[in-house]
């Protein structure tokens, strides 16, 4: 411990020993931990620092009138969708250093019939008619936790589904109950699929299985070390079926506790 922090954290593991004994291996984890503190902090003021320069680059390419010089205009457009490239993956970084730095988010009644809407909507825009896009809603249940957060969660399964699903494939947006109480929503994709190998670190900040591919498709690799966040905040979990060539379904699961009473036709999650 340093005089500045006092506090000491160990970490404890019990490892089964024999039969009738355990090992408990106890680490002294507080140099990690506080590593880990710097490099969440420099991650969160670099992204911060980032945003107004990206601002003022916007705006000025936004005034640049490109009038006869047909090249010029094109290398504008280039310089725009990069500059909201960039955009964006500093807004994720904010995000995710946002959620790391939370232990709880605020429990609010989440109404779902008016969620689903919203995100079949998102997916239609993004789609633009290349996709079929249907929703079911089976769970006869609304959520509470984080709208805002869960939102965002459930709008990046969306986009994913969309932006590795080729033309002329479908995605379908389900909530059901499962066993137990609980109730999830699934994102299905008859799109390009996962090879095995990859799962276990699909949610790892900026793992990609094609690097060409998420580029092309406009992503941050940010996406699903989001939705991780944002479901273990609500002691919720991501499952992740998969088949190279035939399509993936991501599924967000809630336990009983996140599970609420629908509240009556035209006033959705009202008590
Ligand atoms: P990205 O911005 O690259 O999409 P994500 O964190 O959202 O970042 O996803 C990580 C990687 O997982 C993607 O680059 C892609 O390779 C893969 N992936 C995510 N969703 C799907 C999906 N529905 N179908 C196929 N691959 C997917």
């Amino acid at each position: 411990a340093s005089p500045a922090d006092p506090m000491v954290r160990i970490s404890l593991r019990l490892i089964p020993y024999s039969s009738s004994q355990w090992l408990v291996v106890v680490r002294d984890v507080t140099k990690l931990m506080r590593l880990e503190q710097v490099r969440r902090d420099f991650v969160a003021n670099v992204s911060h620092e980032l945003r107004t320069p990206l601002t003022v680059v916007h705006g000025y390419l936004d005034m640049i009138e490109p009038g006869e010089h047909p090249e010029l205009a094109t290398m504008v457009e280039e310089m725009r969708r990069q500059s909201q490239r960039m955009t964006q993956l500093v807004e994720d970084l904010l995000t995710l250093s946002r959620l790391e730095a939370q232990e709880s988010l605020p429990e609010e009644p989440l109404a779902m019939a008016p969620m689903l809407v919203t995100l079949r909507r998102e997916a239609e825009a993004l789609s633009q008619g290349r996709h079929t896009v249907r929703v079911q809603d089976t769970a006869g249940c609304d959520l509470t936790g984080s709208t805002k957060e869960l939102h965002s969660a459930f709008s990046n399964l969306v986009s994913n589904a969309i932006r590795y699903t080729p033309t002329g494939g479908s995605v379908l947006i389900r909530f059901e109950p499962v066993a137990g109480g609980g109730v999830r929503l699934a994102v299905q994709d008859t799109g390009y699929g996962i090879p095995e190998q990859h799962l276990p670190r699909i949610t790892e900040r900026f793992y990609r299985v094609s690097t060409s591919r998420s580029r092309e498709s406009g992503g941050t690799g940010l996406g699903l070390s989001i939705v991780k966040h944002v479901l273990s905040l609500h002691q919720a979990r991501l499952e992740l079926e998969s088949e190279v060539g035939r399509g993936s379904t991501f599924a967000c699961v809630f336990g009983p506790a996140r599970v609420r009473m629908r509240g009556p036709a035209g006033n959705p999650g009202a008590d």
